[in-house]
């Protein structure tokens, strides 16, 4: 019998360890066995049946190819609260040359998407009373305005399709601790999610924050309000003229108080066009790189 360093919990001894753990799994049959006892199930199979039998799935899945051979122009939820000037060279697809990326800058970006794909497999792995859907994508047209984004998952209660949406962000120990002391997002964390719950008909949003370097885990509810929903409306009514303007010429004034290029993809086009945004060195350190 391979030994195990300690007890477990209400074991008298090592050697007994494993028996304990039997005894406890007995204790809860898994529900999955007892299908003729699970109201669930017995309600599903009480209630009528439903006659509408699902669309066609290759339709389906031919439609997503067909739209696919055509450009989609939008709005993300990621950046439709940040700098103006960058959201509207997203909508018109604009030129997103510029320098090799830093390998560091990819290193923060591949890490942040392996803690996502962690949380997700988590959630995904819930059992009976919550369904996991993740990556859950979200089109809408507002004021013929196109909004598209991936949030990071829906969570679905089984027992009555109560749903909210899912945002999981890596931090930082500063930003994290910041957080903690508040007991808030962060106000663009709040807005992108937000944007995200209304873009899906949901009315909450939990956003998970994961400190890159202890693992400690911080949960902010959201909740979509009418003042929100305004305020998200005249935003896409202030980038409406300019991302709708097929010439592409106007532009917002470049502010250097909204220019952040760590993350912008459109530095050369931005200069371009008459903005003077800070380019630092990456041996810099955490500042803005190009
Ligand atoms: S360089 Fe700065 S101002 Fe220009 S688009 Fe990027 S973030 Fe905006």
């Amino acid at each position: 019998m391979i030994k195990i360093k300690g007890t477990l919990k209400g074991a008298a001894s090592v050697e007994e360890e494993p028996k304990a753990l039997v005894k406890k799994r007995q204790k809860k049959p898994q529900k999955l066995m007892q299908t003729g006892e699970c109201p669930e199930l017995e309600e599903l199979m009480g209630s009528p049946p439903v006659d509408e039998a699902p669309p066609s799935v290759i339709g389906l899945i031919d439609s997503v190819l067909l739209e696919k051979t055509t450009e989609m122009h939008y709005l993300a939820p990621s950046g439709m609260f940040k700098c103006p000037r960058a959201a509207v060279f997203q909508y018109w697809g604009a030129n997103r040359g510029r320098a090799p990326t830093p390998p560091r800058f990819t290193r923060i970006v591949d890490e942040g998407s392996a803690v996502h794909s962690v949380l997700q497999r988590y959630l995904s792995d819930l059992r009976f009373d919550y369904w996991f859907i993740p990556e859950t994508k979200n089109h809408v047209v507002i004021d013929d305005v196109n909004i598209s984004g991936s949030c990071d998952g829906v969570l679905v209660r089984r027992s009555d399709g109560y749903r909210w949406g899912i945002e999981i962000k890596t931090k930082s120990v500063r930003s994290f601790e910041e957080a903690k002391a508040s007991e808030r997002p962060e106000s663009a964390d709040k807005k992108q999610a937000l944007v995200y719950a209304v873009s899906q008909g949901l009315w909450w949003m939990t956003i998970i924050y994961w400190n890159k370097n202890t693992q400690e885990l911080l949960e902010f509810n959201v909740q979509v309000s009418p003042q929100f929903y305004e305020k998200f409306k005249e935003r896409v009514r202030y980038l409406k003229p300019f991302v709708l303007d097929d010439t592409h010429t106007h532009l917002p004034e470049f502010d250097k108080g909204k220019c952040s290029t760590m993350f912008c993809k459109f530095v050369d086009e931005c200069k371009r066009r008459g903005g003077n945004p800070d380019i630092k060195d990456p041996a810099d350190g955490d500042g803005g790189w190009y």
